[in-house]
């Protein structure tokens, strides 16, 4: 069982090869020459740099026969100018190389980030309320880096690294088979040391992504603009200092134990790499005095251990190394991509002619609770329901149901008789607005937080007799003083990009408009005037109920007063519907509403005679 499910994981988890693949045809499609051209001076860049030992055996053997009499210094001089041209022409191609590799690189991250992007977009909304997956997303970001670097890292193994030792192997193998295996031993350390290093880290990976989520959102808590008023003025900063620090101690903690047990392993393999450097200077020596191999190609291979030793430690210690640090990171990237997204059909066309709704439950979660529990409802197109109740009764979610977002834990959402499980989200969202109670304050001109609910409108329908930005804007309410919003509809808005900040009640008008305007058969409105006063929200709820009519409207409200307007409205409590009635039944009714709306009564004069007298 254990080894099956272990399997399953395996079967899921990006491979190295599979990453390389991934980015090489990403590379290939958006950038096929400089990326051919990138390869092929990376593959040079191996060949002449091991290349380079044989002008250096040329030059020695010639300054050799110099000093025996049997060549001329001409000859050894320029065998000593070839040597250095050719080293030269090497450092200019590897500087190419890695500036051309550099830019492929970044191209290839552009795009892997933005891949990351889409397949957040198409993710089931539900998951967003899920811990795990808040870690699973971070940890996917952080991997856009990982995955690049350890593609890098292998490319440059792959290729520079593996023709430069190919190309020694073959020397040394032509001078003496022994002085290959010699060579071949000392890369056994090299190995060990990164299969340690890989597992150490990746799981490092998994233990302290939960902290780093922790102490940045602590950080943000501290000094990101939403947060610094009520931050300040709880004077909060003392609090999320101290949680601030103890995640991130334990995360550096974690860090640091790793790279401690890392490092106490790298320091035996280092002795034990050193015995192969040793090693082949011996056996060299013994072959040069036995007159097997000559002086030149001993002076030859003797100056060029310490690059090749070098260039082994850099091969498994930082390339090796940064494929096994990033990896874990760079395979949580490759699960996000793999996460399973909502399926269904695309091609219905949904005209909510009735939306019914069979003993629904819904949890959310890691939650124990039932946020709804068994909810039957019926709703027919043209109708507009309000929902009341407590807070924490399950208004919210229950229009998030209604939109398509979220799916029944158990029972059955229904719309013209189709299953909202059944249909693609796109489907679903098509033909539906909404205005969230937790709504978006987006930084951005007013008219683009107006458009953005329906940004193919006007392409969509030149002659639709819909909502205009400005009229929108007029049903919400939305008035600016003048000289406020100089660039009228153009202004921007917010302070994050130099625009101007508005109140609460004047972003929620926003809200509001954004969500009339989109063309919609429904529309939700959760709690909408929550930030404008009652006065101004019996207008706007009085010019909604204008706009609305033939047309399908939810409206949450814990203002009674409001949700007169509605055909029928619907008290929950504790997850459930307590009532159906127009105001009128329910006021009759010795029930949760009568109770909910005397009680408001007595808080709400202004608002209750304000709707009486309309
Ligand atoms: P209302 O809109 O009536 O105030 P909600 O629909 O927001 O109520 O919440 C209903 C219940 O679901 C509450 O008990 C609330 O604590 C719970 N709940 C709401 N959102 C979440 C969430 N993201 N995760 C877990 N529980 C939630
Ligand atoms: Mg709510």
């Amino acid at each position: 069982m254990k080894a099956a499910t272990k399997e399953k994981r395996r079967e899921k988890q990006q491979g190295l090869y599979g990453m390389i693949c991934h980015i090489l045809i990403l590379e290939l499609k958006h950038c096929p020459v400089i990326c051919i051209v990138s390869l092929l001076l990376t593959i040079g860049t191996g060949v002449c740099t091991a290349a380079n030992v044989l002008f250096k055996q040329n030059f020695y053997d010639s300054v050799e026969s110099m000093v025996k009499g049997s060549n001329t210094l001409s000859f050894a001089l320029a065998s000593g100018i070839a040597m250095t041209l050719f080293l030269v022409f090497t450092l200019v191609l590897q500087t190419v190389s890695e500036l051309m590799q550099e830019n492929v690189s970044r191209i290839a991250e552009g795009h892997i980030g933005r891949l990351l992007n889409e397949k957040a977009c198409r993710i089931d909304p539900i998951v967003y309320e899920d811990n795990r997956f808040l870690d699973h997303i971070n940890k996917a970001y952080t991997g856009i880096e990982a995955v690049v670097s350890v593609v890098d890292s292998a490319l440059v193994i792959g290729l520079v690294e593996l023709s430069y030792f190919l190309f020694m192997g073959w020397y040394f193998f032509s001078l003496k088979p022994m002085l290959l295996l010699m060579f071949g031993i000392s890369f056994l350390p090299a190995v060990i040391g990164a299969a340690v290093r890989r597992n150490m880290y990746g799981k490092l990976e998994n233990h302290a992504a939960p902290y780093r989520r922790k102490y940045e959102y602590f950080e943000k808590c501290l000094c990101s603009r939403e947060y610094a008023k009520e931050t300040r003025l709880w004077r909060g900063e003392g609090y999320f200092k101290k949680l601030y620090e103890k995640n991130l101690d334990t995360y550096t903690q974690l860090q640091w134990k790793t790279t401690m047990g890392v490092e106490r392993v790298e320091l035996a393999l280092r002795f034990l790499l050193l015995t192969g450097y040793v090693g082949t200077i011996i056996c060299m020596f013994y072959y040069m005095v036995q007159g097997e191999i000559g002086i030149g190609a001993f002076a030859a291979i003797f100056s060029s251990l310490d690059q090749m030793f070098g260039r082994m430690e850099n091969v498994f210690h930082l390339r090796v190394g940064s494929i096994t640090q990033n990896f874990g990171a760079a395979q949580n990237y490759y699960a996000f991509l793999k996460l399973k997204e909502r399926e269904g059909k695309e091609n219905v066309s949904l005209d909510r002619k009735i939306i019914e709704l069979k003993n629904v439950s819904f949890q959310y979660p890691n939650s124990a609770d039932f946020a709804l529990d068994g909810i039957d409802l019926t709703i027919h197109k043209g109708e507009t329901i309000a929902v009341v109740g407590a807070n924490g009764s399950g208004k919210s979610t229950l229009t998030r149901l209604l939109t398509g977002l979220y799916l029944p834990t158990a029972g059955t959402l229904t719309i013209d008789g189709v299953e909202t499980a059944k249909v693609a989200p796109e489907a679903l969202y098509r033909n539906v607005s909404a205005v969230f109670q937790r709504y978006q304050s987006y930084k951005m001109t007013v008219s683009e937080n107006v458009t953005i609910s329906d940004m193919e409108k006007e392409m969509r329908e030149p002659r639709d007799k819909g909502e205009t930005v400005e009229s929108a804007l007029e049903k919400a309410s939305f008035y600016y003083e003048s000289g406020k919003l100089t660039e009228g509809f153009e202004s921007m808005l917010g302070k994050d990009f130099g625009g101007t900040d508005l109140s609460g009640g004047q972003w929620q008008r926003i809200a509001i408009a954004r969500g009339l305007y989109r063309t919609h058969g429904m529309i939700i409105l959760d709690e909408p005037t929550a930030a404008i006063d009652p006065l101004e929200e019996a207008d706007i709820y009085r010019r909604f109920a204008e706009i609305s009519s033939g047309k399908t409207a939810v409206i949450v409200t814990h203002r009674l007063g409001s949700a007169q307007i509605a055909d029928r409205i619907v008290v929950m409590d504790g997850g459930r519907i307590v009532d159906i009635g127009t105001h009128e039944e329910l006021l009759q009714r010795d029930g949760k509403y009568r109770e909910m709306y005397y009680a408001q009564a007595k808080w709400y004069v202004s608002d209750c005679v304000a709707f009486g007298q309309r």
